[in-house]
């Protein structure tokens, strides 16, 4: 297959970047590593990668250059220099390094500018994923520059997908989704102070935990179905209005005060409540503090 044949670079040799490599090296690409510090390049080159003392004859050969570096910053000083502009041209940036929204898009229109083919992915795994049936990572950019490389990027993890031409759509859901889990793991925190604080040890917590799950599952996908439609107001499907949660809410308020438990987060999730109760949504849907958070 000629695109088996594609030249990789891989710019980073962290722990990410080291299993980007694996897991060409795996599918049979040849394939270039290169760090700043090229010791990191070292246990990678006894794999079958190439390395090369500068990052400008380390991509000359290459058709693809995936980038993964610490943040875009690292990134840039390392990319945006005439020389190394020069030897980018017309060859294709898959920049996964994480980022905002915003970095992303610049670093498109900064390609752009250049002559050079340009992907902006978010890795959705930890590098153990990366390689694997359930590896994910999001693209964003032209179309054709991800369906001409589609095999290669499933050499990252089966999850390979196109998310949106807006160079900033995959960053964007990078952030998102992170939010989603570091809402979950926060109230997971403050759930376990709670448990503890009543003596309810934590495989106790465990073993009812799963008996929630599906309400809180239902829960979420009736707020985002609403948030789609913008049906903020109390209606006849309303599953509990903001006046049922902000009452059970107290109880949290109440355990974090009479233990003294680290008021921060339920601090934060009152002065919420409160603002939308303040513009007179009491008896209106959860889904009213949808607005609120723009
Ligand atoms: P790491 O600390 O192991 O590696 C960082 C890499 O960046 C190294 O190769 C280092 O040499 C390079 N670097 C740092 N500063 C530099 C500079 N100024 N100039 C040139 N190179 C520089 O980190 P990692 O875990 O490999 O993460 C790399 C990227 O992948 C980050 O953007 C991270 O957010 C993203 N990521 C990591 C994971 C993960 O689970 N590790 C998951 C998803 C995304």
């Amino acid at each position: 297959m000629q695109e088996t044949r594609k030249e990789i670079c891989v710019v980073g040799a962290g722990r990410m970047g080291s299993a980007l490599v694996r897991a060409f090296l795996k599918r049979g690409y040849p394939t270039s590593v290169w760090n700043r510090t090229a010791a990191k390049s070292e246990p990678l080159v006894a794999l079958g990668a190439r390395t090369s003392g500068s990052l400008e004859t380390a991509i000359a050969p290459c058709d693809i250059i995936v980038v993964n570096v610490i943040d875009y910053a690292a990134a840039d000083e390392l990319l945006r220099s005439p020389s190394i502009e020069a030897a980018l041209k017309s060859k294709l940036i898959v920049q996964l390094t994480s980022g905002s929204p915003q970095q992303a898009r610049d670093s498109g229109a900064w390609a752009g500018r250049h002559g050079i083919g340009y992907l902006d992915g978010a890795i959705m795994a930890t590098p153990n994923f990366i390689g694997e049936p359930e590896g994910t990572v999001l693209y964003s950019g032209p179309h054709a520059n991800f369906d001409q490389n589609k095999e290669l990027f499933l050499a990252l993890g089966g999850n390979a997908l196109h998310v949106g031409e807006d160079f900033g759509h995959a960053s964007a859901l990078d952030v998102a989704l992170l939010t989603q889990m570091w809402g979950t793991l926060f109230g997971t925190l403050q759930a376990i102070a709670v448990s503890v604080a009543e003596g309810i040890d934590l495989k106790t917590y465990d073993k009812y935990r799963p008996t929630f799950r599906p309400t809180v599952e239902g829960a979420v996908d009736d707020l985002l179905a609403r948030a789609r439609d913008g049906r903020y107001r109390g209606d006849e499907n309303t599953l509990a209005s903001l006046a049922a949660h902000h009452g059970a809410f107290q109880h949290l308020l109440d355990v974090t005060r009479d233990r003294g438990l680290n008021p921060a987060l339920p601090h934060a999730l009152d002065g919420l409540f409160k603002a939308a109760i303040a513009k007179g949504h009491l008896h209106d849907d959860f889904a009213a503090l949808v607005p609120l958070m723009r």
